[in-house]
């Protein structure tokens, strides 16, 4: 029955997410969360923030989308952000050649002249036409926006983690220059993807949740030990399906690093909390050949989705690679400092030899001296350039040294919203046996709202008090939704489909003995309870997460 209910056509009709701009035809990779799904998207970002926040030393960043271009060349994506693609020289359809080859069941390897070779040698051709395929091409990834003439171009942000890393001197101050700790942003990322395919899935604007964990190289370590009461299904770039928990995954040496390994486990507590269906989820490790430039190790987070295994979270283990190559790049100081055993070290110091200076520039004197403070060794004067080599007096010196310098490590859980949401819908829609009707039996805190409250019939008496009761919940803070128009039948199956967990219904009793019905979503049972109850009852049933 489940497998019969299309995710897209049900989140159309029922306003959760629809292509965007539809009135003027749309346009791929391209989507709008409707009334419903952008409550539903708020609940999870609410309760991923939340969860992450009681990790303990967490902060969150809102930066802007608009990235400066020398930003990503440091990171690498000005140059390494790109697909290969291939289009078919009839229909002009453009595919990512290795979707095109790995769809065939061949072997994949992410390189030009390998992909090119094996689309002429083995004769593929478009899946859509059956055309002949043009060269493979390399297709930027990332969307470019003009700034005007004489200026560099700004990129939309492919991720959401560089705005993190460019301010780890900010955020190091914050945390009182203590590691590790992590930082948190939620927002869009940008990706001119070759071909945006169903729905959520593959988006050319899309949401992300992305957290930066910030450690020392020689203490990598998170706050907090691996979980050791869940059973995560871990599947290894040698392909063993494990079944262990994110503790064992840690000491057995499956996952090398312990944050990593922690990481998974707060991954999998989220999922359930949500409502993902965790027997559904493997962290699958990426084999050597696919890990990314900068990362030694990656797990994936993966549901199963009516359209297969999907990547809902990455889980990169980045190295000292971004916050490095910042430093590299602008030549600023990004470093981290850890205390050492205090210990006596040899220091040449540089010192102006006054005298000299003195007596060779008379009234400039002090411009050389600053230059000679700022460790510069020529300085331009009167239009020539000097060589201070021999104003500097160098001594060497004995000091106390306690801290060293380094570049902070850094592992990275990226959560993608959509593709968790799809994931969502589609482990949770389902259909009931005796008529059909599809309901969404995601968890009270994730549903768009708490309770519809509805009068049984459009009469003006039950109008009145289901209209107050409303009220009432509303000033008492909860989300609820009002609704008087068609059968009591038809507005339950109605807020089924997009989740609401429980319906409030006025009756003729409600008049006589001020109770109402509350109306189980997933089991379709009803009870009794009296309306001064009603605040109570609800806030119990939101918070133990119970669905009936
Ligand atoms: P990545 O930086 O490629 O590991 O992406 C992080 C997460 O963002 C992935 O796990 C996906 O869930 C999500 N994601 C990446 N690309 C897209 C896309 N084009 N559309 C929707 N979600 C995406």
């Amino acid at each position: 029955m489940k497998d019969e209910i299309d995710q897209e056509e049900v989140a159309k009709r029922r306003g959760i997410y629809f292509p965007a701009f539809s009135i003027y035809g749309g346009s791929s990779g391209l989507f709008d969360y409707g009334p419903y799904g952008s409550l539903i998207k708020d609940n999870i970002q609410n309760i991923w923030k939340e969860m992450i926040f009681s990790e303990g030393p967490v902060a969150m960043l809102d930066s802007p989308a608009l990235t400066l271009q020398n930003v990503l060349k440091a990171s690498g994506h000005y140059d390494r952000f790109f697909d290969y693609s291939v289009q078919c020289k009839s229909c002009n359809t453009k595919f990512r050649a290795d979707d095109i080859v790995e769809s065939l069941g061949l072997k994949v390897i992410l390189d030009r002249d390998y992909l090119n070779n094996i689309i002429r040698e083995k004769g593929i051709k478009c899946p859509k036409c059956g055309g002949e395929f043009d060269d493979v091409r390399i297709h930027k990834l990332m969307f470019q926006v003009d700034q005007g003439e004489n200026m560099d171009p700004l990129f939309l942000r492919p991720e959401t983690a560089q705005g993190i890393f460019v301010n780890f001197k900010e955020f190091y101050r914050f945390f009182r220059e203590k590691l590790p700790f992590a930082v948190i942003q939620i927002g869009r990322g940008y990706r001119n993807e070759i071909s945006p395919r169903r729905g959520l899935y593959r988006l050319r604007e899309f949401n992300m949740m992305e957290c930066e964990v910030f450690l020392d190289p020689k203490d990598e370590k998170w706050v907090k030990e691996p979980y050791d009461d869940i059973k995560i299904h871990y599947l290894t770039n040698k392909d063993e399906d494990l079944f262990m928990t994110p503790k064992e995954a840690y000491e057995k040496g499956i996952i090398k690093s312990q944050p990593l390994a922690y990481f998974t486990g707060f991954a999998f507590k989220f999922y359930s909390r949500i409502g993902l269906d965790v027997n559904k989820i493997r962290f699958r490790q990426h084999k050597k050949e696919d890990l990314s430039h900068y990362s030694s190790d990656t797990w994936d987070a993966e549901a199963l989705t009516d359209i297969g295994w999907i990547e809902i979270t990455g889980i990169a283990h980045r190295g000292t690679y971004d916050v490095g190559r910042h430093i590299e790049y602008s030549a600023r100081d990004l470093y981290a400092q850890r205390l050492v055993e205090p210990h006596k070290e040899k220091k040449i110091e540089l010192e102006p030899n006054f005298k000299e200076i003195k007596r060779d520039f008379g009234d400039k004197a002090g411009e050389i001296i600053k230059a000679i403070n700022n460790g510069n060794s020529t300085v331009f004067l009167n239009n020539k350039q000097i060589s201070l080599e021999k104003y500097i007096i160098r001594k060497e010196v004995e000091v106390t040294v306690d801290r060293e310098s380094f570049v902070p490590i850094v592992v990275e859980p990226s959560f993608g919203l959509d593709r968790i949401i799809y994931a969502l819908l589609d482990h949770n829609f389902d259909k009931r046996e005796e008529n059909g009707y599809v309901y969404l039996k995601i968890p009270p805190q994730v549903a768009p709202f708490i309770a519809g409250v509805y009068p049984l019939f459009p009469k003006e008496d039950l109008e009145k008090v289901a209209k107050d009761i409303y009220q009432k919940l509303l000033n008492d803070g909860f989300k609820v939704i009002y609704d008087d128009s068609g059968s009591i039948g038809k507005r339950y199956a109605r807020y089924d489909e997009v989740g609401v967990p429980f319906g409030i219904t006025v009756d003729y009793d409600t008049l006589k003995d001020s109770t109402v019905t509350i109306r189980f979503r997933d089991t379709t049972e009803q009870i009794r309870v009296s309306i001064n109850d009603l605040t109570s009852k609800l806030r119990e049933l939101l918070w133990t997460g119970k669905k009936n």
